[in-house]
């Protein structure tokens, strides 16, 4: 049958793609900074044989009688054909300039973001959004240029959608957040946050972290990064990395677990679809719902300070003069600020709100690059109240764009509003964390989610598992019960 001869090239894809994950998580954690030149090499030599088979695969795809597939055969046949329709679309040179510009341009983004200035990156970033434009339309779209971005991320997701979850998110929050600022419960300065700590004894809490979430270490390991991030080599091989910046160390605490939420992810696919083109999520909000959910649900309730708070005791000295519920205020601290990656969770989706505003209208040459700077501090004055002092904290602050990654900021917002919708649905949630059965979430979130791989498509799973769209009146619901 020639789904079988498909699935059996796939495997040839898929070993690829294991080689690349892996050169590129040494790169990040353990090569010798002068080993980059050749490594960048192997790694785009890899990703053009990756594409070539790929779009090899496009006869035998397009020839397939799916008439009476499974659910899981027609998910194979979903993700080959989006995979294909990629590839096959944009001309390769458009990749590859995109692929030129974007490694310069995050260089650029590098030094210039020091000396915080925009001119120097400019002229990358005029290129980049021009890049987009083309990609756009050489994938196609119905309505707006910038559905067909944000669909290679979240597949199906649309402006029109996008418009009307932000809209909603931002009016019901915006009264959330001024009354938590005028009760100043949770609007503090918290003077953890200025707390320096050692790195050994940190690490013991990270690794107690790792304990409390039941990871499978024969399965799973922790390095450290610049940046962290989670890969899976294979799904019985998935790393995560933190980062120590030696103080304040709810950052690489909430980072560790973060992570841990993408890992578990990765590790709770049906071990069946190995191999296949399903063996992974089906869009980067649900992979991001995953993460935020054990972050912030999880990892931010009094529950979960409960089980921690002892291992806190033990290796932070200065932790004997705060109590569990000073923790918990410590770890929900809200208040307006510039950096989105310092952000807490109410304030978050206004970040993200910005950047789809500013992407979408430069897609359609409503706003120009020239002006970001401008339009930037407007936004941030509109919907937080206050200003950047200069360009590094306002529109220089990501990579994302210097990367050419267009489409990819709403799938952050998407993932707090699904796992707002696991947080009620999931019976029990708080008793669980509290008696240290983390089992029962994850199976829940195996069951429901993780097992699937991407078979379904996000808005498939969504309406299947939880008979929702993706709807944000829970995470609303969340704010409020949990800040007023
Ligand atoms: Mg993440």
């Amino acid at each position: 049958m020639i789904l079988n001869d498909i699935l059996e090239e796939y495997k040839n894809i898929e070993t690829l793609s294991q080689a690349q994950r892996l050169m590129h998580w040494d790169l990040e954690t353990n090569m010798p900074e002068k080993g980059i030149d050749f490594r960048s090499e192997v790694l785009s030599r890899l990703e053009m044989f990756r594409q070539e088979r790929i779009m090899n695969l496009q006869g035998k795809v397009d020839a397939l009688n799916t008439k009476d597939f499974s659910d899981l055969e027609h998910g194979i046949v979903r993700n080959l054909k989006r995979s294909i329709h990629y590839y096959v679309s944009i001309p390769k040179d458009v990749l590859k300039e995109l692929s030129k510009t974007s490694s310069k341009a995050a260089m650029v983004w590098r030094e210039s973001r020091k000396r915080q200035d925009f001119s120097a990156f400019e002229p990358y970033l005029v290129k980049i959004v021009d890049l987009q434009k083309e990609i756009a339309s050489y994938l196609g779209y119905e309505n707006h240029p910038y559905n067909a971005l944000m669909d290679l991320y979240e597949e199906g997701f649309t402006v029109k959608e996008a418009d009307e979850i932000f809209n909603k998110l931002l009016n019901e929050t915006k009264p959330i957040l001024d009354k938590i600022i005028q009760e100043r419960k949770f609007y503090v300065k918290h003077p953890l946050e200025n707390k320096k700590y050692r790195m050994d004894s940190m690490k013991k809490v990270n690794k107690k972290i790792l304990d409390i979430l039941k990871m499978p270490m024969d399965r799973f390991r922790m390095d450290v990064s610049a940046h962290p991030f989670t890969t899976n080599i294979s799904m019985d091989d998935v790393r995560i990395t933190t980062r120590y910046e030696g103080i304040n160390f709810k950052s690489t605490l909430f980072s560790t677990i973060h992570e841990s939420g993408h890992a578990i992810y990765e590790l709770q696919i049906d071990p069946s679809l190995a191999w296949t083109p399903v063996a992974g999520a089906p869009s980067l909000g649900f992979h991001e719902s995953q993460s935020r959910f054990f972050e912030n649900i999880v990892g931010r309730s009094k529950e979960f300070v409960h089980i921690l708070y002892p291992a806190l005791r033990e290796y932070l000295p200065f932790i004997k003069n705060y109590d569990e519920h000073d923790i918990f205020v410590y770890f929900n601290t809200v208040s307006p600020s510039l950096i989105r990656v310092d952000a807490d969770e109410v304030t978050y989706n206004f970040h993200i709100a910005l950047r789809y505003e500013i992407e979408k209208n430069l897609l359609t040459g409503k706003f120009s690059v020239s002006d970001l700077p401008e339009i930037w501090d407007q936004f941030m004055e509109k919907y937080l109240g206050i200003r950047p002092g200069n360009v590094s904290e306002g529109v220089m602050q990501d990579i994302h764009w210097s990367q050419g990654s267009f489409g990819y900021f709403p799938t952050y917002s998407l993932g707090n509003i699904i796992s707002a919708i696991i947080r009620y649905q999931i019976k029990d949630l708080h008793e669980n964390i509290e008696s240290g059965n983390i089992d029962y979430v994850k199976k829940f979130l195996r069951d429901k989610i993780h097992r699937y791989g991407s078979i379904y498509s996000p808005k498939e799973l969504l309406k299947r598992s939880f008979n929702e769209t993706y709807n944000p009146e829970y995470l609303i619901k969340y704010f409020r019960e949990k800040y007023l």
